[in-house]
Parts: structure tokens; C-alpha cells; sequence
């Protein structure tokens, strides 16, 4: 069967350890993929790139359409633009789906029943890059929402949810402070939510909702909510599965995809070998969902279900218990394919 061709970034920090150990997993699982390694990054920035990705990258990127990318550095408080922020917007992925599910008794956890899907809106918000400096003293950060960007990643939560036999969307804003902004979201939420009378709807204040999340995650199904939002609450929800290191990401836009684990490049573990490839993987699962091999993915998933059933576990959800590397975990995997 013809193998679909695939651009690989293995990204910095433990970024290239757990691609690696991810790529050889989906070669034993027999994934019909052909990869395009391309270097984005750290690497290329300091290489003197000064956008971090060269142009070579974005033709690799146009001619296969689907992205499949390891965490990737961005300086703090300075240095160059985000890449992530920079390729989700070039490519119009304007939604960003995290699925956090707990895998209890397996992965300890204190939320067993935990089964949440976070939506994300990925274009918008205070992650437009519209920040300036006034004056010396005052810096400014513009919030972004619009009506077109709000329609698309509510139907997107929507259409999800229906595909996916979820029962109930809640949105996520704090439109008692940012009344128009936020608001705006909140309105079109409204709107839409009458065109599928199916779904049970409901709306937390963003406060409130984490709050709610943190204690009964057990009570959301779908949850769709601006940017900024997203990014931390999927975070959080991923932790209280049992660690960051678990969830994996897809970003979706009209024309291309981008999947990627949700943690960074975590440079406190970075080349010693012990960190989790569990998040890449779920997201290596689900582009083989969006690229037609769901056969693939399936036999995936299971054998890294046994492999976390049988007890085998990296550092971050040891919890008391022994743990492996990075590579001895994808081997356990491999051998229960
Ligand atoms: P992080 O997610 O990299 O790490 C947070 C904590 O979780 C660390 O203690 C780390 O060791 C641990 N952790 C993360 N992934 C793990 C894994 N797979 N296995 C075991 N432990 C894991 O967050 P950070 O430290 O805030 O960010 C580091 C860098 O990553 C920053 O430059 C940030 O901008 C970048 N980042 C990139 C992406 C992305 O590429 N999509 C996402 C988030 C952060």
C-alpha cells in the first residue's frame, strides 16, 4: 500500500529522544508512513536563521501537508518568535484538539474516570503577536477574538463532538471582565450551540471551570475555549491525569495538520534518556486516525495500553513504582504490538 509522506521536525530538548524511540515504535506497528526530516528550532536559529525555519522546511511542509513535530524551544521573555505560534498560524491551523484521559488503576491518579477533550481556538487571542512597547514604562498585548475565528473552533467543538459520540460541550471565557472580547466567544457559542439540539451545552467562567476541572474532572466531555485558555487548562488537565508527559495534540486547519505531544522540550530531563514518549505517541495516533490508517493506530494504542497495564512506566508515572527510559519503554512496546 503506498506510504504517505510525512514532514518530521524531532524538535529540541528531549524532543530527538522521544522521536526517535515514537519513529521506531510506528515502524514495528507497520505505520504507511514516509518521513521528511526537516530541522526547525533552536538549532537553526542559532545556526543564524533568524526565524528558525528555513525555507526548505516550509517547502517540505507545503508538499506533504501533514506535520509531525516534536517539542520545540521558544526563548523566554525575548529572542525569536514562537515557531509553534509561527507554523500554526502560517498553516491556518485553527484547531487544536487535546484529549486527557485517565488510565487508571494503571497510572495513578486521583480523577479515575477522567475522559475530557479540550478544543482549543489556536489563531487567535493574545496569541496573535500583536505586542508592543508604548513607552519605556508601559507594554502593550492586544487580545484578539473575531467572529469568523470563534464560529470555526465552536462547529469544530460541535462537529466533534457528534463524530465522536460526546454527549456535552462546555465553553470556557471570563466575558465578565472581557465583555466584548470574550463575550464575542461566548455569544457565538450560544448561537451555534441551538444548531445541535443533541448536545448539552453549558458555560463556566474560566476561573470557576478550572477549579471544576481540577476537582470533577470526571464531569466535562468537550470543552472549547480561547487560546490562552486552552493552552494552560490542557496543561493542567493532562497533570491530573497522571503527568503532562502523557497527552498528545493535534492541530487542524483546512489545508494541513500538525500533531505534537502537548509538553515541551523539558531541558531539565533532556539527553539523560528517561523522558515519557507516551505524549508524541498519542499524538503519532491520531494522525494515523487523520491520514486513513486507523488500523495502524488501533494495534498502537492497545500495545501501549498492555505496556502501561503490565506496569511498565518512565519516571513521570512511576509514582513509587520502578521505571524504565525512554527507549526501554518504546521496546516493551514494540514486543506487545
Ligand atoms: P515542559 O512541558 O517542557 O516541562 C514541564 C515539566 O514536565 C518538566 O519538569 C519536564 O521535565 C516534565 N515533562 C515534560 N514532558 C515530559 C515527558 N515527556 N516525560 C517526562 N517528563 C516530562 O514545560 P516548560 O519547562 O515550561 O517548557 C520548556 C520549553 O518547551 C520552553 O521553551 C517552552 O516554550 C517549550 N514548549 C514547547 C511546546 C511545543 O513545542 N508544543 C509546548 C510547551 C512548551
Amino acid at each position: 500500500m503506498e506510504k504517505r509522506k510525512v514532514t518530521i521536525a524531532k524538535g529540541d530538548g528531549i524532543g530527538p529522544e522521544i522521536m526517535d524511540a515514537t519513529l521506531e515504535i510506528l515502524e514495528h506497528a507497520g505505520a504507511r508512513i514516509e518521513p521528511e526530516f526537516i530541522d526547525i528550532g533552536e538549532k537553526v536559529y542559532l545556526a543564524g536563521q533568524s526565524s528558525g525555519i528555513p525555507d526548505e522546511a516550509w517547502e517540505s511542509l507545503r508538499r506533504t501537508r501533514i506535520f509531525f513535530k516534536g517539542p520545540i524551544t521558544t526563548p523566554q521573555g525575548g529572542g525569536y518568535k514562537s515557531l509553534n505560534v509561527t507554523i500554526r498560524k502560517t498553516l491556518g491551523l485553527y484547531a487544536n484538539v487535546r484529549p486527557n484521559v485517565s488510565y487508571a488503576p494503571f497510572v495513578k491518579t486521583k480523577h479515575p474516570d477522567m475522559d475530557l477533550v479540550i478544543i482549543r481556538e489556536n489563531e487567535e487571542d493574545l496569541y496573535a503577536g500583536i505586542e508592543h512597547q508604548q513607552t519605556n514604562e508601559v507594554v502593550q498585548c492586544l487580545k484578539l477574538i473575531t467572529r469568523p475565528g470563534s464560529e470555526k473552533i465552536v462547529r469544530y467543538a460541535f462537529e466533534y463532538a457528534r463524530k465522536n459520540n460526546r454527549k456535552k460541550v462546555t465553553c470556557f471565557t471570563k466575558d465578565n471582565i472581557m465583555k466584548l472580547t470574550d463575550g464575542l466567544f461566548h455569544k457565538v457559542f450560544r448561537e451555534i450551540a441551538e444548531e445541535y439540539p443533541d448536545i448539552e451545552t453549558e458555560h463556566w467562567i474560566i476561573d470557576i471551570g478550572m477549579a471544576k476541572i481540577a476537582d470533577s474532572p470526571q464531569d466535562f466531555d468537550v470543552i472549547v475555549m480561547p487560546n490562552l485558555y486552552g493552552d494552560i487548562a490542557s496543561d493542567v488537565a493532562a497533570q491530573i491525569t497522571g503527568s503532562v508527559g502523557l497527552a498528545g495534540s493535534a492541530n487542524i486547519g483546512d489545508n494541513f495538520a500538525m500533531f505534537e505531544a502537548i509538553h515541551g522540550s523539558a531541558p531539565d530531563i533532556a539527553g539523560k534518556g528517561i523522558a515519557n514518549p507516551s505524549g508524541l505517541l498519542n499524538g503519532a495516533i491520531m494522525m494515523l486516525v487523520h491520514i486513513g490508517q486507523p488500523d495502524v493506530a488501533s494495534r498502537l494504542h492497545n500495545a501501549w495500553l498492555k505496556t502501561l497495564e503490565d506496569g511498565i512506566f518512565t519516571g513521570d508515572i512511576a509514582k513509587g513504582n520502578s521505571s524504565v527510559g525512554t527507549s526501554e519503554f518504546a521496546k516493551a512496546v514494540i514486543s506487545r504490538l
